[in-house]
């Protein structure tokens, strides 16, 4: 059925490191050849072999509109037949500054780079530079990107390969990362009071998607902000996942709380490799040449990526309605999932926000890194390879979240409730 996925893939490993780019792509956790595809339109994938999926990934969540959204291939296409690159400052990056403080009005200033790694990367620089500080504290399972300092109990392809911090990533380093557990202010205060004065940043998911999609619980992101002001620390919300998706402010618009660096990635670039990082004036006047932290790149800001970005973030802007219809369908998907696993008699949480969602196959309330980890990861690999033979397209993992697109059918939803009717009666 994978015929061609599978010769293509087999020729992959041959020249590229377990075949794929990435390795949150590689099927290592739920085993098999990953799919190769060629198309995509609105929420149907094709693959190389002519088959069609409904899609959950949304390239991991860029595609919040669908894919070839026509606005995004029109500004792409006009913008490449003007040149693709002029390594110099063009009208779109103002534009799109403009248009983020529009719809992130804490976001005084913001510097574009290529991905989200380095927009995380270097907000905590930024931070560092900021406080004369050198500590950072994370979250056990947030995943920050694959920069030196993130890769320290993280999670993503890192977690689902079982090597929670890498070779390679120096005891130096190491030690500048501190780890806390994501909705436990109590380990933070304690990694606060125990290096006092040493901690430029806290950075975090606001909404955990890293390790399955987690909610934050009332007061933790309140809170974080409390302990960053007393401790006259950075407050980093990496909302590279939750960026203009679980509202149009992002998570900050969505709990109400305000960070001093916000960063972003996926949705900020509809599909072109983009990230970007801002927040406060008063923080991003260190980054140069205004200030003295250094930070650069020689394609930022590229005129592709801005058009692409723009051209979704205007249609998000201008119809806040897609929020709402969006926040619609993926309860309308979380209440058919969870009666068709009731009706089967599976242990199941389903966590969601907005338009991210997961299924845990356990019987424990999934609110943190430990408690996700109990997650019946033989019952998803079963449920999963079910799931893509009716033509459903999860992220291959059950520590990933499901990002939902507004090009999403009633028909398309109703057909991947009833595949999971069918595939958890299988897997079980
Ligand atoms: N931060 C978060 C929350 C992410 O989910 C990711 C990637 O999935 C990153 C940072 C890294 O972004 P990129 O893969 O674009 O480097």
């Amino acid at each position: 059925m994978l015929e061609t996925s599978e010769k293509l893939f087999e020729r992959a490993q041959q020249f590229i490191p377990g075949g794929v780019n990435s390795p949150a792509r590689a099927f290592n956790s739920v085993g098999g050849s990953p799919v190769f595809f060629k198309k995509a339109k609105g929420s149907i994938l094709t693959d190389v072999d002519g088959k069609e999926y409904i899609d959950y990934v949304g390239s991991w969540g860029p595609m919040i509109l669908g894919h070839a959204y026509e606005p995004v291939i029109k500004a792409v296409q006009e913008t490449a037949a003007q040149s693709t690159s002029f390594g110099a400052p063009t009208e779109i990056e103002v534009k799109m500054a403009e248009l983020v403080k529009q719809m992130v009005p804490g976001v005084d200033k913001i510097r574009m780079v290529n991905s989200g790694t380095e927009a995380c990367m270097s907000a905590i620089r930024v931070a560092r530079g900021y406080t004369g500080r050198d500590k950072i504290i994370k979250f056990e399972g947030n995943y920050h990107g694959h920069a030196d300092s993130f890769l320290i109990n993280a999670g993503s392809g890192a977690l689902t390969l079982g090597t929670p911090s890498s070779p390679g990533v120096t005891k130096g380093t190491a030690k500048d990362t501190l780890t806390a557990d994501f909705n436990d202010l109590n380990s933070v205060k304690q990694l606060l009071n125990e290096y006092k004065d040493e901690v430029a940043a806290i950075i975090v998911e606001p909404v955990a998607g890293n390790i399955g999609c987690i909610p934050p619980r009332e007061g933790f992101l309140s809170g974080l902000r409390e302990l960053c002001d007393a401790h006259d620390t950075v407050l980093i919300f990496d909302e590279v996942m939750t960026g203009f998706r679980v509202s149009k402010g992002g998570a900050q618009e969505r709990y109400g709380v305000s960070a001093d660096l916000v960063t972003y990635g996926k949705i900020i670039g509809a599909g072109l490799p983009v990230g970007a990082f801002g927040g406060k004036k008063e923080v991003m006047q260190v980054v140069s040449p205004d200030g003295p932290v250094y930070q650069a790149g020689t394609l930022s800001g590229n005129p592709l990526a801005m058009a692409a970005g723009y051209a979704l973030l205007s249609e998000l802007q201008e119809n806040p309605l897609h929020y709402d219809e969006l926040e619609e369908k993926t309860t309308y998907l979380y209440t058919g999932l969870q009666e068709q696993f009731e009706d089967h008699g599976a242990s199941v949480h389903i966590n969601r926000v907005g338009s991210m969602i997961s299924v845990f196959f356990t019987e424990e309330q999934v609110v943190d890194f430990t408690t996700a980890r109990t997650t019946d990861e033989t019952l998803f690999k079963h449920f999963y390879h079910k799931m893509l033979e009716q033509g459903i397209y999860l992220p291959p993992s059950p520590f990933e979240s499901w990002f939902l697109a507004n090009s999403l059918t009633e028909e398309q939803l109703d057909d991947t409730i009833q595949a999971a009717g069918q595939s958890i009666k299988s897997a079980l």
